[in-house]
């Protein structure tokens, strides 16, 4: 496993494609108090991450369900700070592709992606809740799989770092780029939260990034292989997740994130 320099990927190519910004327009970390959204508007992905991990150092973690902006933000991370903690909520459920993408993705920037479980195991949720949760109550089961193990890993972090952009779901129009998120006690960091699709994409391309073979068979989002579907010609890139119900998000980023989970 060859760990990737924090200034070129494993082809010696130069990572720095972006304009150098000058550091002195960010405020020193020390100085921000620890739950204090700060105006970052204007900051690129890369001064969001930048500053993020110079604040919170090593209780900062990256969340990815291995979607194309998942690879852009561990791309950019990996620049900033090598072998960044990236974690994974492992539902059990992931498509085989997904799982490929991971071991891809660890290989080359020489992390081990944390495995994030869920306390049940399918089986066990199976006897708990019956079969088939997610076809009867979405909403529970992805916060069993999701939501819960995702407040348990947080509760070890100061920093989550997500890669959501404001023009993905209605819920996600407001999202700051560096937020306090009282629901899970932790800062919230999107430096995406400005991209465009077509951004992303451009990022993938220009740097040569893998991605999930799936998005070239209209899966633009990617979730568990139950809740899973391709889209159709000019449809939602989210339309084909959770089929048959009015649902769109996991429930990690919608405004109940507004009520305390601990
Ligand atoms: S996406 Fe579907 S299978 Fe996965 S946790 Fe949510 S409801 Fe369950």
């Amino acid at each position: 496993m060859t760990q990737v320099p924090a200034t070129s990927n494993h082809n010696g190519e130069s990572l720095v494609n972006e304009p150098v910004e000058p550091k002195s327009s960010e405020p020193s970390p020390a100085a921000v108090p620890e739950h204090a959204e700060i105006d970052a508007a204007d900051w690129s992905p890369r001064k969001v991450l930048r500053w993020a991990y110079r604040k919170y150092e090593d209780e900062i973690a990256i969340a990815s369900a291995f979607g194309v902006e998942g690879i852009v933000l561990i791309d950019m991370a990996a620049q900033v700070r090598p072998q960044p903690h990236v974690f994974v909520l492992e539902t059990s459920f992931l498509f085989p592709e997904t799982y490929r993408l991971i071991e891809q993705v660890e290989s080359r920037y020489g992390i081990s992606v944390q495995r994030v479980l869920p306390s049940l195991s399918p089986e066990e949720q199976a006897r708990a809740h019956g079969e088939e949760l997610w076809s009867r109550d979405p909403d529970l089961c992805c916060h069993l799989r999701k939501v819960e193990p995702l407040r348990r890993h947080l509760a070890h972090l100061r920093a989550w770092v997500t890669s959501i952009r404001r023009d993905q779901t209605q819920h996600r129009a407001q999202t700051r780029k560096v937020e306090w998120n009282p629901r899970f006690g932790v800062m919230k960091i999107n430096p995406l939260a400005d991209w465009s699709r077509e951004r992303v994409w451009q990022y993938i391309r220009e740097r040569k990034l893998p991605y999930n073979p799936l998005q070239d068979r209209n899966y633009p989002s990617i979730g568990c292989v139950q809740c899973t579907r391709p889209v159709n010609p000019g449809e939602d890139p989210r339309a084909g997740r959770w089929p048959g119900f009015p649902k769109t998000e996991c429930g990690l980023h919608t405004p109940e994130s507004d009520t305390p989970l601990r």
